[in-house]
């Protein structure tokens, strides 16, 4: 699907069009969707600030990972807003531009509410991402700069936009030592996808595998037998609209999680995602969410702390939005009356059974947390 040059909102990013590729949602006048209440800077500000620095004043810290594509942003043909009338479509921010453009939205709402998570004193915001480092830094979401992102499923952890060596080669060595090498799988890739539906084949950062595929084209049984033919390597398959990616089990999103809670001691995780290269990282965590659409969503995924929205497309981007921020304010007060009351917990870690622990559950000493419970690659359009 191409789209043509679109109208600049105020605040620098541009609009999509609507479904029936009329007329672009308006911008509000004057307004600026990506601004929070704040009123800083739209996106992606230099971290000049401390906003995600660890909270030394005893309010609790609660570390919020969640997924990004089709969970808190959202590509033109994944927005979902067909039942929507077009006069009533919720206006769109772009927050990030491939080859000059648009590529993924958020709507005005959730802008405002990533921006809120971003700045909170009681949070720390992680975007955790199976993109590589270039794609996640092509993204310009709203509020300040998260002092940490996790890329690439867990392969690249990022500090202040740099990666963490220590950890990729930590990585590095765990994918070795457990995993068939990504050339093998590479290799049956190119001998068994079918250039009738096989659109790209690309490598991410020398740590795993993904495909462009066209959907209509691809047998369905196509990625269970690859998924079949990968579990004895170490490796696990992920079907996500258009992309299909062949990873190595142990390269987890929770891996990594897990070490950034234990850096800044994070007392409660809470994590959102929509696809099964997310399990994992929803298993970890204290309290998770997914939407109503996705590869979860379609194998009927679930688990007791997990809440499994009905909302679909990009308006379940505004609810896990939602959702975090009731949950940071929620950790925020009781740790304030914990401090009132004089509990002395000086490491002010959120009393949360099975939470950093289960985090530590997706260590990279014990990277599977989603071992046994992960669903099949299914078809999730
Ligand atoms: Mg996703």
């Amino acid at each position: 699907m191409t789209l043509p040059p679109l109208p600049q909102t105020p605040s620098g990013g541009t609009l999509p069009q609507t479904s029936s590729g009329g007329t672009p949602n308006q911008a509000p006048s004057g307004g600026t969707p990506s601004q929070a209440s704040s009123g800083g800077a739209p996106s992606q500000a230099p971290s000049g600030g401390t906003p995600n620095q660890v909270s030394s004043g005893g309010t609790p810290r609660t570390l919020v990972a969640s997924d990004l594509d089709r969970t808190l942003i959202y590509s033109a043909a994944a927005l979902a807003l067909d039942d929507v009338p077009d006069a009533r479509a919720p206006r769109l921010l772009t927050v990030e531009a491939y080859q000059a453009r648009p590529q993924s939205y958020v709507t005005e709402t959730a802008a405002g509410l990533i921006a809120r998570l971003a700045a909170h004193p009681g949070a720390l915001f992680v975007p955790t991402t199976t993109r590589t480092r270039e794609q996640y830094l092509r993204i310009r979401l709203p509020g300040p700069a998260p002092r940490y992102a996790i890329c690439a499923n867990g392969g690249h952890l990022l500090v202040e936009g740099a990666t963490d060596e220590e950890w990729h080669a930590g990585v590095r060595r765990r994918l070795a030592a457990d995993c068939a090498p990504l050339a093998e799988v590479k290799a049956h890739l190119a001998r068994s996808a079918d250039a009738a539906w096989l659109l790209k084949e690309r490598d991410a950062e020398g740590l795993f595998a993904y495909l462009v595929v066209e959907r209509a084209l691809m047998p369905e049984s196509w990625p269970e037998e690859l998924a079949d033919w990968a579990a004895p390597l170490g490796w696990t398959v992920s079907l996500q609209g258009r992309k299909l990616y062949a990873v190595p089990r142990p390269l987890t999103k929770s891996a990594a999680v897990a070490e950034i809670a234990r850096r800044v001691g994070a007392g409660t995780v809470l994590s959102a995602g929509d696809s099964l290269l997310d399990t994992d990282l929803l298993l970890a965590a204290d309290r998770g969410w997914r939407p109503g659409h996705g590869e979860l969503a379609a194998a009927g995924w679930g688990a007791p702390h997990v809440t499994a929205l009905s909302d679909r497309g990009v308006r379940a981007g505004e609810r896990i939005l939602g959702a975090f921020l009731e949950a940071v304010d929620g950790a925020a007060q009781d740790g304030a009356q914990d401090g009132a009351r004089g509990a002395g917990r000086n490491g002010a870690r959120v009393g949360a059974p099975g939470g950093a622990q289960g985090a530590a559950r997706g260590s990279a000493g014990d990277p599977a947390g989603a071992a046994g419970s992960a669903p099949r690659p299914r078809a999730a359009r």
